[in-house]
């Protein structure tokens, strides 16, 4: 079923008790050390030959076998429009804790520019809708105070009995959506050395998966926001594709 022809169809609401499919977590402690890392895990360097999640056994590092494609489809009886606005819930809520642990090391200094890759860097639309470049955490901080806001607007994200989906609402996750890859992407090309020494990446790497196969079940990814502009993927459009090779998302 697609996401994007279902608004249309009649939806009288019962309040939101889907049951979730969590980002499978490792059974033993997922928790992240708050601000007491060490000063020298220093930010990846601007253009590696080789990313260091695209080598293994980063890449492969996961905490789950087999195909995402399993866990994100449509179950049996949920609403689609509950099943994706649940999945954002936790996409938000899980990255932000990443990007959380992340701030001390994501500055202006470190960080002048929104980059995901040497070739690809992202803009940001301003309220005259001309793009400007902004330092990565401004520019994610834009982005997650957005996102925080229209997850808690009833209009957006109705969450009581009787108040049904705005028909924009798979427009609006669509663009949420690929805000939140571009901050994916940011922290993979700038920060997956810290990410590493907080030993996270499986946790990370997962989370990231999930994403993805989600957008892909629900066509909520652009090619061009994976890929950039060129035709060869450059930072997690590699990832994505490498993923892909390994069987660990759908086709
Ligand atoms: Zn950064």
């Amino acid at each position: 079923m697609s996401f994007f022809n279902s608004i249309g169809r009649s939806m009288t609401r019962a309040p939101r008790n889907v049951k979730r499919s969590p980002t499978p977590t490792s059974a033993t402690s997922t928790t992240f050390p708050d601000a007491t890392s060490p000063k020298s895990a220093s930010p990846a360097p601007a253009s590696p030959q080789k990313a260091l999640y695209l080598c293994s056994p980063f890449v492969e590092a996961a905490l789950v076998k087999g195909n995402f494609k399993t866990i994100v489809m449509l179950p049996k009886y949920v609403d689609i429009m509950e099943w994706v606005a649940v999945n954002m819930f936790d996409f938000y809520t899980n990255l932000n804790e990443f990007y959380g642990v992340l701030t001390e090391f994501c500055t202006q200094q470190n960080c002048s520019t929104m980059s995901a890759g040497s070739t690809l860097s992202y803009t940001w639309i301003n309220q005259d809708r001309k793009h400007v470049h902004l330092p990565a955490p401004t520019y994610i901080d834009y982005v997650m105070t957005w996102v925080q806001n229209m997850l808690d607007d009833d209009n957006v994200f109705p969450t009581k009995s009787g108040h049904d989906f705005p028909p924009s609402f798979p427009s609006t996750v669509k663009h949420i959506y690929r805000q939140l890859l571009r901050v994916f992407a940011h922290i993979y090309h700038a920060h997956y050395a810290q990410i590493l020494h907080l030993r996270s990446e499986p946790h990370f790497n997962s989370l990231f998966a999930h994403f993805l196969a989600f957008g892909s079940e629900f066509e909520l990814l652009e090619n061009k926001d994976l890929r950039g502009s060129s035709s060869s993927p450059v930072g997690v459009g590699a990832l994505a594709e490498r993923w892909k090779q390994m069987g660990i998302l759908g086709g």
